[in-house]
């Protein structure tokens, strides 16, 4: 028996585990690869016949996992990469349409679409509009050309001003990624990338500091002195700045790296958030499965980790925290009694001023996320 048929017993041992209520659909293709990324992904041209015969394949897995019945339940859809834009609207449409006769794609569930600027065109977005695409994700990173070159981004920031127009046509639940602390890349450049997105109506932005990746481009660019390294402190004040702007704005900062208006928060992201279990389909994709008793992440090749039950109640603690609305103290009692020192860690942070209680929940405070490292790091010492 190979690992993908071990894989697909496991999930149909429905009586077990959890339902999935979120599917991720990964597509590892881009048009070229970014300076930074070390994400699964080839750079590929989009009419590659390869493109046609992955896509076959996804689209047979996900026929099957209909017919298993495992897809009945999904809340959340995310068609991410790579670039999902670019393999074009004839494979898109393909997988969409596969999805709307698998699974209830119907308005109440959120489905978003990953587009890159170059390659999102005005007939794309209507046909993935009208075949159930609710959301669309929009790789940005800045609205500056020179920090987009530095990137190794291949749209400019007029292209990507274009491609936003173009999604508004039909959508109005539209996330950008910015980016900050990249090398070159002046506050002012930041502070007005934030600006264009706003007065561009974007409801949800994510703002992540640039992380030096092993074996990309850029790590090799700043081992060999030729690129400035990154300074976190920078990326800590830029990421401050972007708050005050979005709060402003009437946004808010509903998890570490995630700003919305109201309504707008991203579902599938809070999905993982907050131990749903989900069905990642494709080459670079994980699931997770989870009952009372063990958590497993899986992916096509076969378990990745396996969690008992401290750890996964520890995880959730550390998932909690990632989020604005953190966990209810009740939660945190009633680990308290599985796992002895729960309760005492979290006053403890509370002292710290990393965590602060409000309402009936614990809450990481913006020191708490400032200083990450020492919050989760004090809620994953709680592992037996
Ligand atoms: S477009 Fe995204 S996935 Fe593709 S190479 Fe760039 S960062 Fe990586």
């Amino acid at each position: 028996m190979d690992d993908q048929m071990v894989m697909d017993d496991q999930m149909l041992d429905q009586d077990q585990f959890q339902s999935y209520r979120a599917l991720y659909v990964h597509i590892p293709f881009c048009k070229k690869r970014c300076a930074y990324c070390d994400f699964t992904t080839e750079a590929i041209e989009s009419g590659d016949p390869r493109i046609e015969s992955y896509m076959d394949s996804l689209i047979m897995k996900i026929r099957r996992y209909s017919r298993q019945e495992i897809l009945g339940q999904l809340e959340t859809v995310y068609i991410g990469g790579g670039t999902p834009s670019h393999i074009g609207n004839k494979e898109l449409s393909r997988l969409i349409y596969t999805l709307s006769l698998s699974m209830h794609l119907t308005p109440e569930v959120e489905c978003t679409m990953e587009a890159n600027p170059e390659s999102l065109t005005l007939p794309m977005v209507k046909d993935i509009f009208a075949l159930g695409v609710t959301r669309l994700s929009m790789g940005v990173q800045s609205f500056d050309n020179e920090v987009l070159q530095t990137l190794g981004r291949i749209h400019s920031a007029s292209q990507a001003v274009e491609a936003i127009k173009t999604a508004q046509v039909r959508f109005d639940n539209i996330s950008i990624d910015l980016m900050c602390g990249i090398p070159g890349q002046s506050h002012q450049s930041f502070v007005d990338s934030v600006s264009k997105a706003l007065a561009l109506e974007i409801p949800h932005i994510s703002i992540y500091p640039l992380s030096i990746e092993e074996e990309t481009p850029f790590e090799k660019r700043i081992s060999q002195g030729l690129t400035e390294d990154i300074d976190p402190d920078t990326q800590a004040s830029m990421m401050q700045e972007a708050e005050e702007l979005l709060f402003a704005a009437g946004y808010h900062r509903y998890e570490v790296a995630s700003y919305a208006r109201p309504g707008h928060e991203c579902r599938h992201n809070k999905a993982y958030w907050t131990g749903v279990p989900y069905l990642g389909i494709g080459r670079g994709a994980v699931s997770m499965k989870q009952n009372d008793h063990q958590r497993i992440r899986f992916n096509e090749e076969g378990v990745i980790e396996t969690l008992n039950r401290p750890q996964m109640l520890v995880e959730d603690l550390f998932l909690g925290m990632r989020m604005s609305e953190g966990v209810s103290k009740e939660y945190v009692e009633r680990i308290d009694r599985e796992i002895e020192g729960t309760l005492d860690t979290f006053e403890s942070l509370i002292d710290d001023n990393l965590v602060y209680e409000d309402a009936g929940r614990l809450k990481p405070t913006e020191k708490g996320w400032l200083l990450g490292n020492v919050l989760y790091g004090r809620i994953y010492s709680l592992e037996p």
